[in-house]
């Protein structure tokens, strides 16, 4: 099937797959069977295209990218998919017969959500982009039950409910009952002598489980690319155990296939925190070994040696949460496969990479060894000895400084005996990466100092990106059409291209195209909004917007401040009449067990009600929390911003997205010198950026001496807004309720120095009002932002980790059976 007559091909299509693959006709159909029939319909254009990628790859044994990742956010696929594949106008005439509205039936899907936040959406972009540009990628993962939790507000408190989201199926997944490979756990060492008299470790008595492939297509953009994201399911080995059911205790077989099949039941809902249980670590280690016997697999149907590995093989480890695979490949290598140590060690080392994501200190992840050696007993072995080994190379390299081998322990033996998983991860890994510029330069200096001293090329950055294809193209329609009008449609392909929109900024016409566009999504997002959850938006008035998961670091509490301020201000006529109006306007979930941030959630709710039930306030200044962000919100949300807050303390936020992703879409940023941000306002210059705040390295300094009450002493505004919270005056009916918030501040030291950058970000919002009242200046630095964010696509990110660090080629099938590698 192809684009030649697709009219009536694609209505029978749809007609055929309603009928005959979902059993339906237009009476009995629900919308949800006319989804499914054109997912099966998009599905045949993907087919052979899959086919023949995976043949490409095949047949010039390709060298192969494994992206490990315990999360991947991808979101909706459908309308996603038929933009890559370039047929939306014919499927928008063709879904007529199905007599539902296009943008009705994309809507339909069910949002995926396997994923909390930033981590899993950059390994969703990192899919798109290695597919775009015909790059042999593939994603390993969990195929959870349940994705991350449905965000409900109830009287202003987050509530959490599950997300179901397999109840009706999946049209995109493809099961794979015969790749199955058997997990191992528990059980214990012995050490034999083997028929050659060499002594060999062996892994016994262990309980098994077994991880079954699901297999999603993910569909390069405007190319045959067709790669593969294979998540893995836990199915009890009792299904498979004849012996077991014949053993006559039937019931009880049955009951025990529940808990082994509960590995990938659900996913944990901590972003940048470790609930630190059991269960996590089986999940590990479960996706970690059917993802490394695959991989064994593939490579041995082609090669009978091992040498060759690290030459057809790379693999990511998306954060240490996959680094359990170092010494799982050792003990294949070693163990299942007689190899010998310093081989096997080089193998894995010239194999793995590792991107970190975040140097709080809540989100580094140990394993207790007692976990370990319970769970994992022949890893725990295996750790010890790279442990071991290295710490000679330590000592050897460093004679005078005994010292140092304590500090770079993989396994710390001081107070609790745990298992350091960013030391294991860096020293089995041949590149270290981090995600910006400024969170590389700390790895660096800071945190893993000692490793860089170590190995100094050992560590690289790669400044993280997004992909424009979902983030411009699918989300924001209006400013793809106009980008194309004015440069045409190249820079989805290459996306520094946009700098061709630099002289566009200056053109009144393109200006008043550009601010409608902004002004039309407003109109759609008020239209979301009210529909979804029944909350009001005024599309006339600046659209000012922090959505992203809750957390300390990100300062949420930061722009509570300024609305409290506004507020303050709005009923003592302490502001100009032209003051300009504004929505501010939040979005994120927290995770379950965050309670600051839990009942930051809350204040944000009673704030707005405060607000909204004075005149002279609501006028002025609306508080709007849309309930459940994920990636379809994202979609509505941030192509509507006309700013985009960006207010992390400095030093903590590794990158950020959510930032490029606004400024791609015309927003611009008030934020600090932290992560990306940095890059972001050195692209599009310092007179195009709202810039406040603190520097990391004056935070470092600060840290020591800093006194948080003495930002009180000298600002009335302030320590009105800390009497309001400790009195209950946005809590009558509680009036302790926020007294945790105000203990945050004064009573724990304020750890994320909220206050002392307070002054600095309240003036710099007025000069945000000030230059928004010029509309034209205000589209001129918001299409500048556009037209000089290119570098922030995911695109360029995929290139620099290949070249840089995978050293893979691309490969594009081409019709006929031949193969171009570039
Ligand atoms: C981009 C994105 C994020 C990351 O946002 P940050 O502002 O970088 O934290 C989180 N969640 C969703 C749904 C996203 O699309």
């Amino acid at each position: 099937m192809g684009k030649h007559n697709e009219g009536q091909d694609l209505k029978s299509s749809l007609m055929n797959h309603l009928w005959y693959t979902n059993c339906k006709d237009m009476y009995s159909a629900t919308p949800r069977d006319k989804y499914t029939a054109t997912v099966f319909a998009v599905r045949d254009f993907i087919a052979k295209k899959w086919i023949e990628t995976q043949q490409a790859y095949y047949e010039v044994d390709a060298k192969r990218v494994y992206y490990l990742s315990l999360e991947f956010l991808l979101g909706r696929l459908l309308h996603n998919y038929i933009l890559n594949l370039r047929l939306d106008a014919e499927f928008r005439a063709a879904s007529d017969v199905l007599a539902i509205p296009y943008d009705e039936l994309i809507e339909l899907e069910w949002d995926a959500g396997l994923g909390n936040g930033g981590l899993g959406r950059l390994a969703a972009c990192f899919l798109d982009s290695m597919a775009s540009m015909s790059y042999p990628g593939y994603g390993y993962g969990i195929r959870y039950e349940y994705g991350i939790f449905f965000q409900k507000i109830v009287d202003g408190h987050q509530i959490e409910t599950p997300d179901n989201w397999l109840r009706y199926g999946n049209a995109w997944e493809f099961p794979r009952p015969e790749v199955l490979y058997m997990v191992h756990f528990h059980g214990k060492v012995n050490s034999i002598m083997d028929r050659n008299k060499k002594l060999r470790m062996e892994w016994a008595d262990t309980d098994s489980v077994m991880a079954m492939a699901y297999d999603y297509p993910i569909l390069g953009y405007d190319n045959n690319t067709v790669n593969t994201l294979r998540l893995w399911s836990a199915k009890s080995t009792r299904d498979f155990d004849f012996q077991y059911f014949n053993s006559g205790d039937y019931v009880r077989a049955v009951e025990d296939k529940s808990t082994s099949e509960s590995i990938s039941k659900v996913l944990y809902p901590n972003d940048q925190s470790l609930a630190g249980k059991e269960l996590r670590l089986k999940q590990q280690y479960f996706f970690v070994s059917a993802t490394l016997k695959d991989i064994l697999r593939r490579y041995c149907k082609e090669h009978k040696k091992f040498n060759a590995f690290p030459k057809k093989v790379a693999i990511q480890l998306n954060d240490t949460h996959p680094a359990i695979a170092i010494p799982e490949l050792m003990r294949l290598l070693v163990d299942d496969n007689d190899l010998e140590w310093d081989t096997a060690w080089e193998v894995t080392t010239k194999t793995f990479s590792y991107t970190n994501h975040t140097i709080l200190p809540e989100a580094l992840e140990t394993w207790s060894e007692e976990i370990m050696w319970h769970l994992l007993p022949r890893h725990l072995q295996i750790i010890r000895e790279i442990d071991r080994r290295f710490q000679i190379q330590v000592s050897f390299r460093f004679p005078d400084d005994p010292q140092r081998k304590h500090r770079l322990a993989i396994l710390s033996r001081n107070g609790r005996d745990v298992v350091n998983m960013a030391r294991l991860a860096i020293v089995g890994s041949h590149t270290v990466n981090g995600v910006s510029e400024l969170h590389s330069d700390i790895i660096k200096d800071v945190v893993f100092k000692d490793f860089h001293e170590m190995w100094p090329k050992k560590f690289q950055n790669v400044t993280n990106g997004v992909t424009p294809r979902r983030w411009i193209l699918e989300a924001n329609p209006g400013l793809s059409q106009l980008i194309m009008e004015a440069i045409g449609d190249q820079w989805l392909k290459n996306l520094e291209l946009l700098h061709d929109l630099e002289p566009f900024a200056t053109d009144t016409q393109f200006q008043q195209r550009f601010l409608d566009i902004k002004y039309q999504n407003k109109i759609k997002l008020r239209d979301f909004v009210k529909k979804t959850f029944n909350l009001s938006l005024d599309p006339e008035i600046m659209l000012d917007c922090q959505v992203k998961r809750f957390h300390e670091y990100k300062r949420q509490l930061l722009n509570i401040l300024h609305a409290i301020t506004l507020y303050n201000r709005l009923i003592t006529g302490q502001v100009d009449p032209d003051m300009v109006p504004r929505t501010i306007l939040f979005a994120g979930k927290s995770a379950p067990g965050y309670f600051i941030c839990k009942l930051i959630i809350k204040l944000i709710h009673s704030v707005a009600a405060i607000i909204h039930a004075h005149p002279l306030a609501r006028e002025k200044l609306q508080l709007i929390f849309v309930p459940n962000y994920s990636v379809t919100e994202a979609q509505t949300i941030i192509p509507a911003a006309e700013l985009s807050e960006q207010v992390s303390t400095a030093g903590y936020e590794a990158s950020g997205t959510g930032n490029m992703k606004f400024a791609l879409n015309g927003a611009l940023t008030i934020g600090t010198l932290d992560g990306a941000n940095i890059e972001i306002r050195e692209e599009v210059g310092p007179e195009n950026f709202f810039l406040f705040g603190l520097q990391a390295e004056e935070i470092a300094a600060l840290r020591a001496t800093y006194n948080p009450m003495q930002y009180l002493d000298n600002n009335e505004e302030l320590t009105l807004i800390m009497h309001q919270l400790s009195t209950g005056y946005f809590s009558p009916e509680n009036k302790d309720l926020f007294q945790p918030i105000v203990n945050v501040f004064l009573g724990e030291g304020d750890k994320y120095f909220v206050l002392a950058d307070y002054k600095d970000y309240i003036q710099q919002q007025e000069t945000v009002s000030e230059t928004y009242k010029d509309k034209q200046l205000w589209a001129k630095m918001a299409i500048l932002n556009v037209a000089r964010c290119g570098k922030f696509s995911s695109d360029r990110a995929i290139q620099t980790y290949a070249e840089k660090i995978w050293d893979v080629q691309s490969i594009t099938a081409r019709k006929g059976g031949s193969f171009d590698i570039t």
